[in-house]
């Protein structure tokens, strides 16, 4: 309520409202009777910083930052937290929480170059699109060396560190967020500060050296992010976006020499690149990263040989998109051109060119003992094609992941330790979604169920487990006044004995948050399911866009989270649909990806279907994380424009809200949101003791000045948290969200 840091009294009950829902009137008053001021947030198009100045049964009358004095309703205005609270490392010590003061919190820090602050126990990363002089060595020693605790991505590295150690028990760091909101940066800081803890040998090296191979085979340029992760996007994308980093990087930085090899051209000859109408990306030179490309495959033991066979397939691919064909008969059946593009394509390939001809433009079909061979369609005979070329980049990309692994002996040293970091691409929303944004988002619906449960489920469970445990009383002085309880987080393992002495329950608040099941089961229930119904539309040599739509219509409207479909198309409403207009409801388009699921090309290398093996690779990542101990971080986009300084307050509301962030919060404070250890409460509030004594311990003056103010014992709750061995950690007081002392 108050900035005014001359009255202890004042201010420790100003920690203590709940947020949004206050009984204010009260307490304003007794603020305005005080001379003390008290600010709150007012929704005019977007929410405005104000003073109360007077208040009446019905209005209350702020006056704004131009002077300027309105008279609202009680509706219309949140509370707005003490000036000294700005900018807190943690969202839960906030004394209100709602939006406003949250976005306010965020962006007070991200304009002080903060780019990072805690939410409970999730590490919210604010992209800074600029340098920040967060990440040098001074830096990694600092929290190497506990010098420095405020949140940081080195700070969430350290504890995987320390847990990995300490517990033997595996870590993951799980980095989510929208295109272009950081992860690959995260995870690149996390690397560096995990080699650096790991000793910084050779092994470390090679690992942060693997990052510039994957990410010129797997990355490229899309309208949010110049260096985005991608996974499928070879033959065909949106203008303005590029292909894989590498196939530019290797027609701009090849030799002489091996551009005469791979008969190699500048990337604006291939159509597979210049379709998009984007061939360079501003600030990066393609020839000096294809030199720091071909330093990291020699550092993990790459030969020139196979470096050389690397790049041919390149070459390969790119040559494949030049191949064109002729239209044959009325059918439409179509023939190869016999050009540059075929025969340096089967050139590379190691193939005839005659086999490469006949295999782009016909295909077999089992008949009993017999096979048939029938001719392609134009249509056939491009998917065909560009079936080829995807299926040759995905076998090297798998290829060269396996070399990284072999050279780093990955698997090797199976009883060590590990810490994983997942970089994982966050929801996606395009005019036209296609089937890469239905496995993204279908992988981010997976990912939110596990930071659901980890989050919400197993800290409510934890409340409720707690409840009603009778034990022995730990120390006299608390016997009759409190209870002791005990939840942490997620790592409830270890978290230790409760002791409950007062029968009356706990009041753990069942906070909501949103359950995404339903989105999941629309997805892959069996056999009625979207992949499920794909793959089998899938068989189908008939099946068009419009009959999978219609097939889906037909056994899925009864999934509130299906929302209907149109012209080929359909709709899902994903978790992050819960959001305004222009995020809600992803429309998905698998316009012509049926048709490249079905198995009829005489290059039939993807036995199973891309959606499954794709689940299937999902499934394992989700049992691999869920036996290790979570580490969140969300990445926060500030703006769409890629620009420093910049901060868009629904943009970033939107990204709170879709991940969310302001749920964790939320509960982690809605049972006892101030939390201090017994000697902190004591050293804060001590002097205002009437008696102290020099023997008392910290604890036994900590329930000394609760009793003295009287504090109502339901308002507060003296935990007592151990560790796995049973050995005492620390003491902490929580008092109660809506105490008023
Ligand atoms: P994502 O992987 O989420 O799509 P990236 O990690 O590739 O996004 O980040 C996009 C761009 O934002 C980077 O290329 C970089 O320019 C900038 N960026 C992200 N995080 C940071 C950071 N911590 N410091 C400076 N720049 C950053
Ligand atoms: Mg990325």
């Amino acid at each position: 309520v108050t900035d005014n840091p001359a009255s202890a009294a004042v201010r420790l009950p100003s920690a203590m409202f709940l947020y949004d829902k206050l009984e204010w009137r009260d307490t304003i008053k007794y603020a305005l009777k005080k001379n003390l001021q008290v600010w709150c947030w007012i929704s005019n198009a977007r929410w405005e910083l104000g003073q109360i100045h007077t208040i009446s049964k019905d209005y209350i009358d702020i006056m704004l930052s131009n002077g300027n004095v309105h008279s609202v309703s009680r509706e219309s205005i949140l509370p707005a937290n003490p000036h000294i609270l700005d900018g807190v490392d943690n969202l839960i010590q906030l004394s209100y929480l709602n939006e406003p003061a949250v976005l306010h919190n965020i962006k007070y820090r991200y304009a002080n170059d903060f780019i990072y602050t805690k939410a409970g126990p999730v590490l919210v990363a604010v992209n800074p699109f600029k340098e920040v002089p967060l990440y040098r060595r001074d830096c990694v020693i600092a929290y190497k060396q506990k010098l420095k605790d405020s949140p940081h991505i080195f700070a969430t590295a350290d504890t995987a560190f320390n847990e990995m150690m300490r517990d033997g028990v595996n870590q993951s760091i799980i980095i989510s967020g929208e295109s272009g909101a950081g992860k690959t940066e995260t995870t690149k800081f996390a690397m560096q500060y995990l080699a650096d803890v790991g000793g910084g040998g050779s092994i470390e090296d090679e690992v942060l050296q693997t990052n510039s191979i994957l990410e010129a085979f797997g990355n490229a340029k899309t309208s949010r992010n110049d260096n985005s992760s991608r996974f499928s996007r070879v033959v065909q994308r949106e203008t303005g976006e590029r292909s894989y980093h590498v196939f530019y990087q290797l027609c701009a930085g090849a030799s002489c020499g091996l551009k005469e090899e791979l008969n190699l051209k500048a990337a604006y000859k291939y159509e597979y690149l210049k379709q998009s109408d984007c061939l360079t990306i501003d600030n990066v030179d393609d020839a000096k990263r294809f030199h720091v490309l071909m330093e990291a495959l020699d550092v993990i033991k790459i030969s020139k040989e196979d470096q050389k066979n690397v790049f041919s397939m390149l070459a390969a691919v790119l040559w494949l998109g030049n191949i064109t064909f002729s239209v044959i008969d009325n059918e439409n059946h179509v023939e190869v051109i016999l050009g540059e593009g075929v025969t340096n394509a089967a050139k590379l390939m190691g193939c005839g060119v005659p086999n490469v001809m006949l295999s782009l433009s016909t295909r077999k079909i089992q008949a009993g003992n017999d096979s048939i061979v029938q001719k392609l369609t134009l249509q056939q005979a491009i998917d065909t094609r560009d079936a080829l070329a995807k299926s040759i980049y995905c076998n090297l990309f798998d290829w060269l992941v396996g070399q990284i692994n072999k050279s780093l002996g990955v698997g090797k040293c199976c009883t060590g330790r590990s810490i994983s970091i997942l970089d994982i691409f966050g929801f996606e929303s395009f005019n036209n979604n296609g089937f890469e944004q239905f496995c993204i988002n279908y992988a981010n619906e997976q990912l939110q169920r596990h930071f659901n449960r980890h989050l919400f489920k197993l800290e409510q469970e934890a409340g409720s487990k707690f409840l009603g445990t009778a034990e022995k009383p730990v120390t006299r002085a608390v016997e009759n006044a409190i209870s002791i309880l005990c939840a942490i987080w997620f790592k409830l393992e270890r978290l230790v004995t409760v002791h409950e002495y007062a029968q009356d329950g706990i009041d753990w608040a069942k906070v909501e948050f949103l359950d995404n099941t339903d989105c999941l089961n629309l997805l892959e229930k069996k056999p009625l399911g979207v992949i499920s119904l794909l793959d089998e539309e899938s068989t189908f040599p008939k099946a068009t866009d419009m009959t999978f739509a219609n097939k889906l219509k037909q056994h899925l409207a009864g999934n509130h989270c299906f929302k209907g479909e149109r012209g080929g198309a359909f709709r899902i409403s994903h978790y992050v649909g819960e959001l305004p207009q222009s995020f809600a409801n992803n429309t998905l388009q698998p316009e012509k990806e049926s048709s490249r699921f079905r198995q009829s090309s005489s290059f039939d290398l993807q036995k199973q279907s891309i959606v499954t093996k794709f689940k299937g690779q999902l499934f394992k990542l989700m049992q691999q994380l869920e036996s290790t101990t979570p580490h969140f971080i969300r990445c926060i986009k500030p703006n769409s424009k890629q620009l420093p300084s910049m901060y868009e307050h629904d943009l970033v509301l939107q990204q709170l809200r879709c991940c969310g962030v302001l749920e964790v919060v939320r509960i982690s404070r809605s049972g006892y949101p101030t939390r201090m250890t017994h000697q902190l409460f004591a050293e804060r509030y001590g002097f205002l003791l009437l008696q102290i004594s020099s023997s008392q311990d910290a604890l036994s003056l900590s329930v000394a000045i609760l009793q003295q103010f009287n504090v109502p014992p339901e308002m507060y709750r003296i935990a007592v948290l151990e560790d796995a061995r049973n050995r005492f950690l620390q003491g902490i007081v929580w008092v109660q969200k809506n105490f008023r002392g």
